[in-house]
């Protein structure tokens, strides 16, 4: 039935949807950049603009960004491969030509050359072919994650430092703000075409972030960005005898590779599902160890 290899886009197989409700449990601050040279915070926290006002939001880039770094540490943790933020796309693949794979990449894929566009992607990294690189889109995409309620926020003082003398450097207050703990956040994970083994370490990482192992945003170090991110419902499509069939209709999701597993899939059941998810993650991790010696 698998036409195409996953990491290819051109068959869609699977798409789903994963909702999500994000509880900062902890001071939570993603930065906007400098303040403006009028306004008494130096480093505000990013707003969006809605008709109902101006909240403070998490953007979706900065949500993948998360569960990339935090992808490619689990990754590497278990002795699989994984590059560093997409450098498999710097990586050369022809040494007399000098040109690299993200070059040749956009070269076959503005050629229509779908079969060395699949040999090309191949030797990328588990975390490239799922999050995409620079030449290719992502199969995760993240969307901004917008406050359910009111939000406030309130300022932390800092002192600049000299980074050369460790000493206060004079007149050198600045005002940070956050996100007051216990506001709520909902966004949407979409999942275009993710084997069933990607959809486990996705669960997995959901289970690094609720266990306080990872944090979002900035000042980690100093006591904030724990969350609580819930699952609230899963939806999909899955593609079966050339038809889309819902997924509260499917109850098996079948591997997408030779790595992956067939899982028993229930959307009513959120817990359920989501250790079939990791199942297979940890089967394909396996694997690879093994394939490894
Ligand atoms: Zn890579």
């Amino acid at each position: 039935m698998i036409e195409y290899p996953w990491y290819s886009h051109p068959i869609l197989y699977r798409v789903l949807v994963l909702s999500i409700k994000i509880l900062n449990k902890e001071p939570l601050r993603i930065g906007a950049g400098r303040g403006s040279p009028l306004s008494p915070i130096d480093l505000p926290v990013i707003t969006i603009r809605l008709p109902e006002g101006n909240p403070p939001y998490i953007p979706g880039s900065s949500l993948k960004g998360t569960f990339r770094s935090t992808a490619e540490y689990i990754v590497r943790s278990l002795g699989i491969n994984a590059c560093q933020a997409g450098a498999c796309s710097l990586m050369l693949w022809d040494e007399r030509e000098r040109i690299r794979y993200g070059e040749r990449l956009n070269r076959l894929l503005r050629e229509g050359n779908e079969k060395e566009v699949i040999e090309l992607l191949s030797r990328y990294c588990l975390i490239c072919k799922l999050f995409g690189s620079s030449s290719f889109s992502s199969h995760l995409n993240f969307e901004d994650a917008y406050p359910t309620g009111g939000v406030s926020t309130s300022m932390k003082t800092g002192i600049a430092i000299n980074r050369r003398s460790g000493a206060a450097q004079r007149g050198a207050l600045y005002q940070v703000e956050f996100v007051n703990p216990g506001h709520e956040f909902k966004s949407k994970i979409v999942a275009k075409n993710v084997p069933n083994y990607g959809l486990g370490l996705l669960a997995v990482i959901l289970d690094y972030l609720n266990e306080g192992i990872i944090k979002l945003g900035g000042f980690k170090s100093r006591g904030f960005g724990k969350v609580k991110v819930e699952v609230k419902e899963i939806k999909g499509k899955t593609l079966k005898d050339n038809s889309y069939i819902s997924l509260s209709e499917v109850k098996k999701l079948p591997a997408l590779d030779e790595y992956d597993i067939d899982i028993e899939i229930n959307p009513d059941d959120i817990d359920g599902t989501l250790k079939e998810f990791k199942k297979a993650w940890w089967t394909y991790a396996n694997r690879q160890r093994t394939v490894r010696g």
